[in-house]
């Protein structure tokens, strides 16, 4: 073996998930359809690039429907919203596409059935993240984040044989699992949901960096700061065994000391960081001698989903009209 050899574990899969494919395209084609300027409450999906390339092409990013002109077309993020945003962009008479990824949809649904049996909702989660914020507002009387497993101590419920934990789809799935012990621990009859709320990308992205890192000295992902899945990837790469593992949003942001007299870099990247920034990150790494390349493939993913309903209908040819 060429103990000189500098190589690139790529993870396989990671970056853009279906959801935020499906969130991306809705800003594009909304776009199209009705030109600039399109308002998108939050950004679309946690990541730099890709919102200061919308912004470029016309996209204004407001932090509340306040914010909207009356009557002006607004997309919530793939983060969903709770129903007040909802309330307030109907006041405002704001034309709304709801870019709320179906498998966040789910999660929100799964609230709202609990809470009318009469369950206390645990949401393991981070608080203050949107997702979290949209998620507990379905039910805000009958809901708990748990943050971290210390939260668990001073969790209080109404009756301890009607609680059931939920989830944020974006959280490392071992450490959801040990706060989900310490609930149970407390109260014994905790119902789990229907399914797991932690997404397929989520899991699949951990789980290529869990096989990579033990023969990773630096792992690198490229992501940004605020997003939730990013982060969590950083913090999988260490657990697993990778000898240091860094979150940048682009290339150039990479230290030349982080690598040090590294052998093996791996690489993954966010469910919201497109192809071009691990592109970008590649070419980087092969200018500092990193010219192999194998992959770490753990999971093949085909989930498309539909664009919403709302912008389905618009893209719809009118009756008689040539497609
Ligand atoms: S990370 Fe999961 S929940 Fe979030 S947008 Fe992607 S598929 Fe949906």
């Amino acid at each position: 073996m060429d103990i000189g050899e500098k190589k690139v574990l790529l993870a396989n899969p990671r970056g853009y998930c279906a959801g935020v494919e499906r969130a991306v395209q809705t800003v594009e084609k909304a776009l199209e359809l009705y030109g600039p300027p399109i308002y998108v409450r939050k950004e679309i999906v946690h990541n730099r690039h890709v919102v200061q390339a919308l912004t470029a092409k016309g996209v204004r990013f407001v932090e509340e429907n306040e914010e909207v002109p009356e009557g002006a077309t607004v997309i919530f993020s793939a983060h969903g919203v709770a129903p007040d945003v909802h309330t307030s962009a109907a006041a405002r008479s704001l034309r709304v596409i709801d870019a709320t990824c179906p498998l966040v949809t789910k999660v929100h649904n799964e609230v709202r059935r609990f809470a009318a049996e009469g369950y206390d909702i645990l949401l393991i989660g981070h608080q203050g993240h949107e997702e979290v914020l949209g998620t507990a507002g379905e039910a805000p009387a009958q809901i708990q984040v748990v943050d971290t497993p210390e939260d668990v101590d001073s969790v209080t419920v109404r009756d301890p044989e009607r609680v059931v934990w939920l989830s944020q789809t974006t959280l490392s799935v071992d450490e959801t699992q040990q706060t989900v012990g310490r609930l149970r621990a407390r109260f014994p009859a905790l119902k789990s949901p229907p399914s797991d709320d932690i997404c397929y990308a989520t899991q699949n992205r951990q789980e290529a960096v869990k096989a990579m890192a033990p023969a990773c000295d630096v792992i690198i992902v490229v992501g940004s700061p605020n997003s939730s899945n990013s982060q969590r990837l950083r913090e999988v790469a260490l657990e697993a065994g990778a000898g240091a593992a860094y979150l940048v949003d682009f290339a150039h942001e990479i230290a030349e000391e982080w690598l040090g007299d590294a052998r093996t870099v791996g690489l993954t990247a966010g469910a919201s960081v497109p192809n071009e920034l691990v592109e970008d990150a590649l070419g980087w790494l092969r200018e500092r001698g990193f010219t192999t390349v194998e992959h770490v493939t753990t999971a093949v993913e085909n989930i498309v989903f539909a664009l919403p309903q709302e912008l389905r209908a618009a893209l719809r040819p009118a009756p008689g009209r040539d497609a």
